[in-house]
């Protein structure tokens, strides 16, 4: 189906005073005396958070149901019966988060119901908000829970063994905030439950302010591999033991921290990033060799093939050394997914409005993870990025400003009005 494009939109004006007012009434909840906000999943703040949006959902008309799992959907009737569009985010955050990474999508999409109010617009589709649960992983090591639900890649058996750490599983945290994990089959979703799904979030990076953009139009999301590598050597005494004789498990570590930086810069694609963001040394101490390094690494990138690369170089560095140094090397595969592609029929109705609406934005990718990925088999999926101050993110100085987020409003507000008004099956 093509898109509506000869469709002109109705003069509308999203509220920056209303966005502000809804960022301040969620992030009360969990708000830090340093500023900032912890409000982890499923905790008595994000509880109370949750019952403050169902109330704003309520005051704006929005029909309110949540799902088995907690995920909360606000509904505007359409003139007919069609899957509806749906936008949204999530408003769990980080402990001494930001007051943006999540919530700004949450509000913006609200925001364009109040307007749309306003503007006594009638769609043809229904439109409906969404919070997803626990989107960040703090709590439960797993990011994205509310929407892998929804995509059905979570089973009871799971969700039993998922534990925070005072060893409280997912399934009993669902069951304590009143919600029906038992019944989480319910809340699988069909390709073609939705029309399109649309999701505003901050950029957590810097490219967007670097370019002075307002504007991020999101085409996919890389995907991490992450890897615990165990380094093994000897623990030898510091001074008896001669260089030539040594098994040291950090300098071996060293050099495949070294040979991971080696692989993304200059080996595979030029969107390839690894990091090895954690070294645990042992024994650790001033005057032993060390006889065991642990190494945490992350590999991302948009393109599968060449992560798949840059896995198979780190294999390949990882056997290399190991011959070498005469060390052991194991490795566990704590994550291994795939890149996602977001859909280029929204991403160019997202470019469309953004010019349309004359901010200067630019077309990129996610190197984070989100909701919108789960997303991708069940509808036609698109993000749109608002630039992050500094880059900075997961962390209390986190920021973007009221008038990026407005902008961000109004170009989703535009796209999800076209998208509503599409009504040809
Ligand atoms: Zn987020």
């Amino acid at each position: 189906m093509s898109l509506v494009t000869s469709l002109s939109t109705p003069s509308m004006g999203v509220n920056a005073t209303r966005i502000a007012k809804d960022l301040e009434g969620i992030n009360q909840f969990g708000a830090l005396p340093q500023g900032g906000v912890t409000r982890l999943a499923l905790s008595s703040e994000d509880m109370n958070a949750r019952e403050y949006l169902i109330q704003e959902m309520k005051a704006a008309g929005l029909q309110v149901r949540t799902d088995a799992v907690g995920n909360i959907f606000g509904r505007r009737e359409g003139k007919q019966n069609l899957a509806p569009v749906l936008m949204g985010s999530h408003i769990d955050t980080v402990p001494e988060g930001g007051c943006y990474d999540g919530v700004a999508g949450v509000v913006a999409a609200l925001e364009v119901i109040r307007t749309l109010n306003d503007a006594n617009v009638e769609t043809e589709r229904p439109i409906e908000v969404v919070n997803f649960t626990a989107e960040e992983s703090s709590r439960f090591l797993s990011s994205t829970i509310g929407s892998k639900f929804m995509k059905g890649t979570l089973s009871l058996e799971k969700i039993k063994t998922m534990c925070d750490k005072d060893d409280i599983s997912l399934y009993q945290a669902l069951k304590d905030s009143g919600y029906d994990p038992d019944a989480l089959e319910t809340v699988k979703k069909q390709f073609g439950d939705y029309h399109a799904y649309i999701e505003l979030h901050i950029e957590q990076g810097i490219v967007l302010e670097e370019l002075g953009k307002q504007i991020g139009v999101v085409q996919a999301i890389a995907a991490p591999t992450r890897l615990a590598v165990r380094v093994v050597g000897k623990a030898d005494h510091s001074g008896n033991t001669p260089m030539t004789m040594r098994h040291d498990a950090l300098t071996a570590a060293s050099e495949l921290i070294l040979a991971v930086e080696q692989i993304a810069k200059e080996k595979t694609g030029l969107q390839t990033v690894a990091t090895v963001g954690n070294v645990a040394v042992k024994p650790g101490a001033m005057n032993v060799i060390p006889g065991e390094a642990q190494l945490l690494i992350d590999i991302r990138d948009i393109n599968n093939d060449d992560k798949e690369l840059a896995i198979k170089l780190l294999l390949q560095a990882i056997e290399e050394i190991q011959k070498r140094r005469e060390v052991a090397i194991t490795y566990d595969f704590l994550s291994d997914e795939k890149p996602v592609q977001l859909s280029s029929r929204i991403s160019e109705l997202i470019r469309n409005e953004t010019a349309a609406l004359n901010y200067p934005y630019y077309q990129m990718h996610s190197g984070a993870g989100h909701d919108a990925m789960n997303l991708v088999p069940i509808t036609d999926v698109g993000m749109i990025f608002i630039p992050s101050k500094d880059g900075i993110s997961h962390n209390i100085a986190e920021y973007s400003s009221i008038e990026d987020l407005t902008a961000g409003t109004t170009v989703l507000l535009n796209s999800m009005y076209k998208l509503a008004m599409e009504a040809v099956e």
